[in-house]
């Protein structure tokens, strides 16, 4: 069984309060479940909920995949549970600082004065790994393909295929002209959810173009273009409130198939038929 389970939607910054409710204000984290294996994309202040959730479980292996290192997807690495349990292990892999370690960035916010604690004072064991955009991971037998976004900085997209399931997640990126490229498209063919970076709406995507985001438009085009099945929004913009998401989300699911805007906390489990079934609970 491959399952997705949401647990931070929003991008750029965290969005607490009434307005964001139902959608949820916490920013970047996805967590894949492969089988028994887990994979955690990105380290926005979702994880932290997520490491609570982990805590009914014994220490073990916990792999992070960050998409780059921009503040809305590694705010949560401090407050993460796991890493004040003796006996985890942590890797954290990033791809687009061009085959180079996250390890000496990461150390500058995890350090004092802007953090109390360094890696080196925390239970856990924290190890970095850099890699660059395009390689096949493999993290103790799991095999996770990786592909360069078109954002500042740059930064990776993710596509993990298990049991003849597939799921690719793809923030943060801004698509490069009127159609998705080529390449974009190869990488997520035939994959039964994408998650995708549609933090503009249409009608907002001018005043915003260069920031490296895209648009819930591009995110249909890109899976009716790769033949995927069903089209995930993330990367939600701050000052899009629940009423605003909500008219978003029926606009995009009017026009591509069981599209939907990602809640936290929200589980997709992806199973595989002779119809290629996705359900959703
Ligand atoms: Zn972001
Ligand atoms: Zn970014």
């Amino acid at each position: 069984m491959l399952s997705v389970t949401f647990w931070g939607v929003r991008g750029s910054a965290v969005t607490p309060g009434p307005k964001t409710l139902k959608y949820g204000g916490n920013t970047t984290c996805i967590e894949v479940n492969a089988g028994p294996r887990r994979v955690i994309i990105d380290a926005g202040s979702g994880i932290t909920a997520l490491g609570m959730a982990m805590r009914k479980e014994p220490p073990g292996l916990v792999d992070i995949l960050l998409t780059h290192l921009h503040h809305d997807h590694i705010e949560g690495l401090f407050f993460f549970p796991p890493i004040f349990v003796p006996g985890t292990e942590i890797t954290i892999h990033c791809g687009n600082l061009g085959g180079q370690s996250p390890e000496a960035a990461l150390r500058q916010c995890f350090s004092p004065p802007l953090f109390p604690l360094s890696f080196d004072d925390v239970p856990a064991r924290v190890r970095f790994r850099g890699f660059r955009a395009g390689e096949e991971l493999d993290l103790d037998g799991l095999a996770v393909r990786t592909h360069p976004l078109h954002h500042p900085g740059g930064a990776t997209g993710y596509r993990i295929d298990h049991e003849g399931a597939a799921v690719a997640i793809l923030t943060d990126g801004e698509h490069t002209g009127a159609r998705p490229d080529p390449r974009l498209v190869e990488f997520v063919a035939g994959a039964d959810l994408v998650a995708y970076d549609a933090m503009f709406e249409q009608d907002d995507y001018a005043p915003h173009r260069g920031w490296g985001h895209s648009t819930p438009q591009m995110g249909a085009a890109l899976v009716r273009a790769a033949g995927a099945g069903r089209l995930a929004c993330i990367h939600h913009a701050p000052q899009y409130d629940d009423e605003r998401l909500a008219r978003i989300e029926a606009e995009i699911a009017a026009i591509s198939p069981g599209a939907f805007l990602a809640r936290e906390q929200m589980r997709v489990a992806l199973s595989v038929d002779a119809e290629r079934r996705v359900s959703a609970k």
